[in-house]
């Protein structure tokens, strides 16, 4: 069996081109790549040639989440695993692998309907060091845990769940969450390495994804870009507190295209058994702007 071993990268479709690579470097702290194209925009946060790729299209949403998986005998038998459970899937081309910057890459959909890109052999530019797009006090917490996490859609957790697992994942459902209503929220978690969770389902969102999560290395990073985002006047959708599953100390901003991006400190270690919570350690109140609809 082949399993995905992180989020290698994530490609985003934005209407404001201009306004995102000011929100990615100036309040995020983003390096942008200087092999950037006109409608196209290369971010890294750490040695890679990028981590997230912004293409100006108008659909202000992920156009596809980047699943590494370890080389090319595991990219072979996770295309047998995809034969097997009938979930069809392309291999990409030469000129599209090198889009990604990547050495293989396939392409297929999660049962939402979620475009995914299952890669192997990243470009790594160890060469050029990372250098922040501001100043941080520390830098992002990549590595064995990837790019970060993802809260993306999901009409049938159960369907999400069966899927992801046969791409190598792990998880549960880690929050029944009683609403006012009288409902329970429930949110699913998967994890294939040392972060606690990769992706998370069962938040609404405009489009595909709810939020991204980015991680950093000091609690000074986390309230550096917090203040940044209200000097900017950008809305925060979440206020500062500590989740109950990763234990991240992280708050959340609604980024130009709509869906919003945690900034997060502190997390622990993926655990690898199922546990659930009814709520957050504390904080993380919604504010009028980021009040799920
Ligand atoms: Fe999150």
């Amino acid at each position: 069996m082949s399993e995905v071993t992180e989020l290698g990268y994530l490609r985003i479709g934005v209407s404001d081109l201009a306004a995102w690579r000011t929100f990615a470097t100036e309040i995020l702290g983003l390096q942008v790549r200087d092999d950037t194209e006109p409608d196209r925009l290369y971010l890294r946060s750490d040695a890679w040639h990028h981590r997230i790729i912004l293409e100006q299209d108008g659909s202000d949403d992920i156009l596809a989440a980047g699943l590494r998986v370890a080389g090319p005998e595991e990219f072979r038998i996770m295309q047998d695993t995809l034969r097997q459970h009938e979930v069809p899937f392309e291999v990409a081309d030469k000129q599209t692998a090198h889009s990604r910057r990547v050495l293989e890459v396939m392409l297929l959909k999660d049962p939402a309907g979620i475009p995914l890109e299952i890669f192997h052999g990243p470009q790594v530019d160890t060469h050029i060091p990372f250098h922040p797009g501001r100043g941080m006090f520390g830098k992002f917490v990549t590595g064995s845990g990837g790019l970060g996490h993802a809260m993306l859609v999901s009409p049938d957790l159960n369907a999400t769940y069966e899927f992801y697992k046969r791409l190598g994942m792990r998880g549960s459902i880690e929050y029944q969450v009683p609403r006012p209503d009288g409902h329970t929220v429930e949110l699913l978690f998967m994890h294939c390495n040392t972060r606690d969770h990769t992706f998370a389902f069962g938040m609404p969102a405009k489009g595909r994804i709810n939020h991204m999560m980015m991680e950093v290395s000091t609690l000074d990073d986390v309230y550096l870009t917090y203040e940044l985002v209200k000097q900017a006047d950008m809305d925060i959708a979440i206020l500062p507190g500590k989740h109950a599953n990763d234990q991240m100390f992280s708050f959340y901003c609604i980024s130009p295209s709509g869906f919003q991006v945690e900034v997060g400190w502190g997390a622990r270690p993926a655990s690898h058994q199922s546990e659930y919570y009814t709520g957050d350690s504390y904080g993380h109140q919604f504010t009028p702007a980021g009040m799920p609809s």
